[in-house]
C-alpha cells in the first residue's frame, strides 16, 4: 500500500542574521493512510518545521516530500491535498459557526444542497449540533477548537496536520479534547499528523510517535514501545519519568555500591532505565533474584493515587519511585529513612538493546 506521507532524508536550513540554523537535519518518515501520527519533542527540536514542509509552507533545503506516492516537494500548499489546524483556531469572528465551516465549500462553488449535507454531517461528528448560529466569541475554547476542526475536515482532505491545537486549553479540557480528537479521527478515517511537546498527549492519541530531538528523529514507534523500550537516554528521559543507571555489567549484573542491578545476558558498558512504578520500596534487603539498591529517602510527595519518593543512593545518584496508595495505606517510608529499592530483572531495560 502507498504511504499517505513520506519524507525522504529531509533537511531544512535557515540563514538568520548571518548564522546558519539547521532546524531539521535529515528526517525520513513513512506515515500510513488513516494513521494518527505524532511528532513529539521539546521546543525547538524541529517538529513545526517538519510539519510545515509536509503542508508546503516551507520548502526543504534537501530531500523529498511525497503525498500518496507523488513527489510534492515543489508543489504549493493549496495544491496539496492536506489541511492544517493551528492553535490559534483562526476562525472568522464575525461569522456564525455554520458559515465558518461552510466557507471553504462556498468559495469552491459547491452546490447548496451538498454544502448543507456536508456541514450538517461534520457538525454532528464534532458534536456542535444546535450551536450553528453562534459566533466564535460566544463559545468556549474547546468548542472553538472543534469549529476549527470541522472547518478543516469539511473539505475532506486526505491528511490533516495539527500543530499543538490544544495548547491554549486548560488541562481538564485538553484531556477531554484528546479523547474527542481520537474519536473524530477514527470516525472520519483521515490521516492525522499531530505536533506536540506534551508526551501524555502523544501517548493518549497516537498510533505511532516520532520522538524528535535537535532536528532528528530519535525513535519511531507505538506509544507502548516508546515508553517501555526507549531507544536512547533522551527518549527515556523525555517520555515519562525514568531512572537511568550506567556502569559496567559483568555476567548479567551491574554492581552499584552494596547493591546490584540485574541485566540478564549483558556484559560491558550499559545504560539501564527502570520506570518509577516498577520499583518497590522497603526496609528489608530484597531476596536474591531481584535488583536491589540501598538509599535514603530524601523526599516524599503525596499525589493522591500514589506517592512519589526521591531516594538518594550511596553514590549520590537520585532515584524516583512511585508507589500506589492502597485505600488503607500509610506512607511506606518517610524522609530520612534508610530503604531498599527492588525490582524484577525484566523491568531493567538496557537502552539500545
Ligand atoms: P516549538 O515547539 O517551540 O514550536 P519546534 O520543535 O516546533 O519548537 P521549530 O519551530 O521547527 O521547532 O524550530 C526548529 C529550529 O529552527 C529552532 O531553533 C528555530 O529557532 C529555528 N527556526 C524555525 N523557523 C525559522 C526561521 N524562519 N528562521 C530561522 N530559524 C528558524
Amino acid at each position: 500500500m502507498t504511504s499517505a506521507i513520506e519524507l525522504e532524508d529531509v533537511v531544512k536550513e535557515y540563514h538568520a542574521h548571518g548564522e546558519l540554523v539547521r532546524a531539521v537535519k535529515g528526517v525520513s518518515l513513512d506515515i500510513e493512510e488513516g494513521e494518527f501520527f505524532s511528532l513529539l519533542g521539546p521546543s525547538g527540536c524541529g517538529k513545526t518545521t517538519t510539519m510545515r514542509m509536509i503542508a508546503g509552507f516551507e520548502a526543504p533545503s534537501k530531500g523529498l516530500v511525497k503525498l500518496h506516492g507523488q513527489d510534492v516537494t515543489n508543489v504549493p500548499p493549496n495544491k496539496r491535498d492536506v489541511n492544517m489546524v493551528f492553535q490559534s483556531y483562526a476562525l472568522f469572528p464575525h461569522m456564525s459557526v455554520w458559515d465558518n465551516v461552510a466557507f471553504g465549500l462556498k468559495q469552491r462553488k459547491t452546490p447548496q444542497e451538498e454544502i448543507r449535507r456536508r456541514v450538517g454531517d461534520i457538525l454532528e461528528i464534532v458534536d456542535l449540533v444546535g450551536r450553528e448560529k453562534r459566533r466564535p466569541r460566544e463559545m468556549s475554547g474547546g468548542q472553538q477548537q472543534r469549529v476549527a476542526l470541522a472547518r478543516a475536515l469539511v473539505n475532506r482532505p486526505r491528511a490533516l496536520l495539527l500543530d499543538e491545537p490544544l495548547g491554549a486549553l486548560d488541562l481538564k479540557l485538553r484531556q477531554a479534547m484528546q479523547i474527542e480528537l481520537k474519536r473524530i479521527q477514527r470516525e472520519v478515517g483521515i490521516t492525522f499528523v499531530y505536533v506536540t511537546h506534551d508526551q501524555n498527549e502523544a501517548l493518549t492519541m497516537s498510533d505511532r510517535i516520532a520522538v524528535m530531538n535537535d532536528g532528528l528523529v530519535e525513535q519511531l514507534g507505538g506509544p507502548r514501545e516508546i515508553y517501555e523500550r526507549p531507544a536512547t537516554p533522551f527518549v527515556a528521559g523525555f517520555i515519562g519519568t525514568s531512572n537511568l543507571l550506567t556502569g559496567t555489567a559483568r555476567a548479567g549484573e551491574l554492581k552499584i555500591g552494596d547493591g546490584r542491578v540485574l541485566v540478564p545476558g549483558q556484559d560491558g558498558e550499559v545504560t539501564v532505565t527502570v520506570r518509577p512504578e516498577k520499583i518497590t520500596i522497603g526496609t528489608d534487603a530484597p531476596e536474591a533474584g531481584l535488583s536491589a539498591l540501598a538509599g535514603t529517602v530524601s523526599e516524599v510527595v503525596y499525589l493522591g493515587t500514589y506517592n512519589s519518593y526521591a531516594v538518594r543512593l550511596a553514590d549520590g545518584a537520585e532515584m524516583t519511585v512511585f508507589q500506589q496508595n492502597a485505600h488503607d495505606a500509610t506512607a511506606t517510608a518517610e524522609r530520612g529513612d534508610s530503604v531498599w529499592l527492588s525490582w524484577q530483572a525484566q523491568h531493567s531495560y538496557v537502552i539500545g538493546s
